[in-house]
């Protein structure tokens, strides 16, 4: 990326040199991200100054450095935590504030290679590539990552009910996750489309929620728990959608002993009594990525068949990068693009 809104640029570098603890990846895939979209063309600064190599969804194979890694495939974590301070130490190592994130804070995944630290790169395992290319394995580190993480903090238990509000890009695994975690899912949108993928990937009920006040939604919410037969209180509600109209309904779907769990992002404000989450002894978390230690139990769970990603991502040569990005931002794809290097 050369400049905000303007045409990305191939440039040729020599291979970077490394340093112990680094590792260069031969890059397989590199998924596209809001946030990619948000420094190209909504004017998110960059940490790093531009030009810069944007992509933070990354696969591939380690090529040389650190030998441990050598000739591995791996994922790398879209946010590269330094494992020792105070957060780190915590637990917390996803907002870490050493943190490194790739085509932010140093060149990205558009590329043919990655100069990488290698503490914290996942390693796939063989068996995951008997179901799935290397390049499709990319969207682990983002898309996949990010809903498990927040499932996990959501404290979601077999037998309760998770509401997902969005079931787009991120929200369509954060349904699938919260089915696997024993839950019994409703998902809501406004694109029949993206319902209809919900059905058809086992998520238990769904709703089109185009045009329907808070409390018109409320009711059908309520008609749908009884047909489920879910619980009627203690609600895990996933906001995904990132919108100011999603985060108001999410506030108002809150009953007693909810959790609501914030993952979309947007710059506008609400205005809600926060006293409702007093009256009804209910939790509202907020989430960051995924800490790397969390990745081999989301490899785990794609190498075990029970989350399927193959029909939610299409590649693209990365040539087309231009063409591919121009069309995301006309939201003209319903899959999670992963871009693959076709030059040398
Ligand atoms: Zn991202
Ligand atoms: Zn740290």
């Amino acid at each position: 990326m050369v400049q905000l809104d303007k045409e990305f640029q191939l440039a040729e570098k020599s291979l970077p040199e490394l340093k112990e603890g680094e590792a260069l990846v031969k890059i397989a895939g590199c998924g596209v991200c809001h946030t990619d979209l948000s420094f190209w063309h909504y004017g998110v600064q960059t940490k790093h100054a531009l030009p810069l190599t944007l992509g933070h969804e990354i696969s591939g194979v380690v090529v040389a450095g650190d030998k441990k890694w050598l000739n591995k495939k791996v994922i790398i974590p879209a946010v590269l935590p330094c494992g020792e301070c105070e957060l780190c130490k915590k637990g917390r190592s996803n907002i870490c504030r050493n943190q490194l994130m790739p085509g932010n804070d140093f060149h990205g995944g558009f590329a043919s290679h990655i100069k990488v630290p290698s503490k914290y790169l996942c390693e796939v395992p063989d068996k995951v590539l008997e179901k799935y290319s290397l390049e499709q394995l990319s969207v682990i580190a983002d898309a996949i990552s990010t809903p498990y993480q927040v499932i996990k903090k959501s404290e979601l238990e077999a037998g309760d009910l998770a509401i997902v509000i969005g079931v787009g890009g991120v929200g369509i695994y954060g349904a699938q996750i919260a089915k696997i975690f024993g839950a019994k899912v409703l998902a809501l949108d406004i694109s029949e489309e993206k319902l209809e993928i919900a059905k058809q990937n086992g998520i238990d009920a769904t709703l089109n929620i185009k045009g329907l006040d808070s409390k018109a939604i409320k009711e059908k919410v309520k008609e749908i728990v009884k047909q489920l037969n879910a619980p009627k209180f203690g609600w895990k509600i996933f906001e995904i959608s990132g919108t100011k109209a999603g985060q108001d309904l999410a506030f108002n779907l809150i009953t007693f002993a909810s959790t609501l769990s914030i993952v979309g992002f947007t710059m506008d404000k609400l205005e809600v009594r926060l006293s409702n989450l007093m009256a009804f002894d209910a939790k509202l978390i907020g989430t960051w990525g995924c800490k790397p230690e969390l990745y081999p139990e989301v490899v785990e769970l794609v190498a075990n068949g029970k989350l399927k990603i193959d029909q939610f991502v299409q590649t693209f040569p990365m040539s087309k990068i231009n063409e591919v990005f121009k069309n995301t931002l006309e939201h003209k794809y319903t899959k999670r693009s992963v871009m693959v290097p076709d030059f040398n």
